[in-house]
C-alpha cells in the first residue's frame, strides 16, 4: 500500500469515529509524525495534504526541516523538551508545542517569543496513564501547575495533550482519555481569561479512533502513515 491509499484509510477512520462521536470530522486534526522517517517522505506528505507535521526531537528538526523542499502548513513539536532545546526549536516557530509539563519551560519559552513580539501556543500535557515513566503532570497538579503558567506573558495556553496506556486493554486506553476530556471540561467552568481549551490532542496510530470516541479533536498519527521506525542510535 502507498502513502496516499493510507491517508485515505486513515481519514477514513477519523470520519467513522467523528461519526460516532457525533462531531465533524473537518474539525479533528490530523498530525502527521513523520519522526526518524527522511526529508523526502516529509515531501512527499506535504504533497498529498498533510499539512500538519510533527517532530518530537529538536536535533531531528534541524537536520531536516532546512532541506524540505515544499511547505507545510503547520509544525507541531509533540516530543518532551528540554529547557537547554528551547531556544533552538524556537527558531522554527512551532504552531503549536504539545508537550509542556514544567513551569520553567514555558517561562523559557516566554523569554523567547517576548523577544520577538508573539505568543506561543502551547498544549500542557497530563499523565493520565499514571506511569511513572511518561512525561507529564498528574491529574491533581493541574490546577497549581495553571495558576503558575497563566501568569507567564508570552505563551497561550490552547488545551491539553496525554498520551494513552500502551496496552491492548480498550478501557484501559478508554479510562486515560475520559479522563483528559474530564479535565479539560472542568477547566472550561472555571472560566480563566487567557486560556482557550480548544485542542485535546490525544490518539496515536493504535487508539486514535478511541480517542476521537472520547473527545481528542487532535490526532498524532505516525506508523500507519509511514511505517514502522527505524531509530537510530540516537534513541
Ligand atoms: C511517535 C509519537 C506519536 C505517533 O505514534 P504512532 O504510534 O507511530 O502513531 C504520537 N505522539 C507522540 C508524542 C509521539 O512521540
Amino acid at each position: 500500500m502507498n502513502l496516499s491509499q493510507r491517508i485515505e484509510i486513515i481519514r477514513e477512520k477519523i470520519l467513522k469515529s467523528s461519526e460516532k462521536a457525533g462531531v465533524n470530522s473537518k474539525d479533528v486534526k490530523l498530525v502527521a509524525v513523520t519522526k526518524t522517517h527522511p526529508v523526502e517522505l516529509l515531501d512527499e506528505a506535504i504533497n498529498l495534504g498533510l499539512d500538519i507535521i510533527g517532530e518530537n526531537k529538536v536535533q531531528e528538526v534541524e537536520k531536516k526541516f532546512p532541506k524540505l523542499k515544499n511547505k507545510y502548513r503547520e509544525f507541531h513539536f509533540i516530543g518532551h523538551l528540554q529547557s537547554n532545546k528551547v531556544n533552538k526549536l524556537m527558531k522554527f516557530r512551532p504552531t503549536l508545542i504539545h508537550s509542556i509539563d514544567k513551569i520553567s519551560t514555558l517561562e523559557k519559552i516566554s523569554n523567547y517569543s517576548s523577544r520577538n513580539d508573539f505568543k506561543q501556543d502551547v498544549l500542557i500535557q497530563i499523565n493520565t496513564s499514571g506511569e511513572e515513566s511518561k512525561s507529564g503532570i498528574s491529574p491533581d497538579e493541574i490546577y497549581y501547575f495553571l495558576d503558575k503558567a497563566l501568569e507567564i506573558p508570552s505563551i497561550k495556553i490552547k488545551g491539553l495533550m496525554t498520551i494513552g496506556t500502551i496496552t491492548k486493554d480498550e478501557q484501559e486506553i478508554r479510562r486515560c482519555f475520559s479522563l483528559l476530556w474530564k479535565i479539560s471540561e472542568r477547566i472550561k467552568t472555571k472560566k480563566y481569561q487567557e486560556l482557550e481549551m480548544k485542542y485535546l490532542s490525544m490518539g496515536m496510530s493504535n487508539d486514535f479512533e478511541i480517542a476521537i470516541e472520547e473527545g481528542s479533536n487532535m490526532v498524532r498519527i505516525g506508523s500507519s502513515l509511514f511505517g514502522y521506525r527505524n531509530y537510530g542510535k540516537e534513541d
